[in-house]
């Protein structure tokens, strides 16, 4: 018996970063899990809602780190008042402290956990600014799914853990012609490009291809594009050297959730299977 699990960006980019998985056991019950608390309490309801979802339903958060964009500081009292709880490394404490996140229920992790009956989380830590960030790998037996994002660089070891995937979602910052070209100062150019930033488009599809090599990749979704520094168009067209890759592509905006991206108990043994529905019930 297999727990399903499907993901949808609520939205991702400088001005906030949040997503949904659902896990469904067999024994029909659901656990909704939030992945960064980047958008408003009041925000995220409205695209939950829009996918068919209920904030009131949200039974915890896994965040990858504290900057603004990936936790809205409106979430410390709204997270209480829900009854969430907080998932973060042990490394994040001080910088959850910080964001006022302790007030809600916390538990900090360091090695691998099972978010409900039937996923393991496996947490990796990289290189972001001076505290680093977290990424997640979930394996069910109907699929792995791997969400990173604000890498800076691709560490050595990151293959080691995102391989044998289902589902890829990382980040794709940057289009470096359009950074450089840009009319911002050169020391927020050097820290997105220096290595503890973000990945550029290149970093990310040169990763993603790797990944591919190594899995059964039913989507793609790119996070965090920079609306100054980047044109989806820009990526489309790189994926396009990789039909394989070009049609399980999601691009995610700031503004409005992706498709939902299920994972079916099949799908190991169907990969050529693309498997998107509709996010939005309204438009
Ligand atoms: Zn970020």
């Amino acid at each position: 018996m297999t727990t399903r699990m499907s993901l949808c960006v609520l939205g991702s980019g400088s001005t906030g970063n949040c997503s949904v998985l659902v896990a469904e056991s067999p024994g029909g019950g659901r656990t909704i899990t939030l992945i960064d608390l980047g958008l408003s309490p009041r925000e995220t309801a409205r695209r939950l809602h829009r996918v068919g979802l209920r904030i009131d339903d949200v039974s915890s958060a896994l965040i990858t780190h504290f900057d603004g964009d990936h936790f809205y500081r409106g979430w410390a009292g709204a997270g209480r008042k829900l009854g969430l709880t907080l998932r973060f490394h042990r490394h994040h404490r001080p910088f959850a402290h910080r964001a006022g996140a302790t007030v809600v229920r916390c538990e900090c992790f360091h090695t691998a956990f099972d978010l409900c009956e039937g996923v393991r989380v496996r947490p990796v830590h990289f290189a972001h600014d001076e505290h680093g960030t977290v990424g997640y790998r979930f394996d069910s037996h109907a699929g792995s799914i791997g969400y990173a994002t604000d890498l800076g660089a691709v560490p050595r070891d990151f293959f080691e853990h995102f391989t044998g995937l289902d589902l890829l979602a990382i980040e794709s910052n940057y289009c470096p012609v359009m950074q450089r070209e840009s009319d911002r100062p050169i020391f927020l150019k050097r820290r997105i490009m220096g290595g503890s930033g973000h990945l550029s488009n290149e970093q990310s599809f040169e990763a993603v291809q790797r990944i591919a090599a190594a899995s059964r990749l039913q989507a793609v979704c790119v996070l965090h594009l920079s609306q100054e520094c980047n044109d989806p168009k820009k990526i489309e067209a790189m994926y396009e050297a990789q039909p394989q890759l070009r049609e399980r592509l999601v691009i995610s905006t700031h503004d409005r959730p992706t498709p939902w991206m299920r994972l079916k108990p099949t799908a190991a043994q169907r990969p050529d299977r693309c498997l998107f529905t509709n996010a939005a019930a309204e438009g």
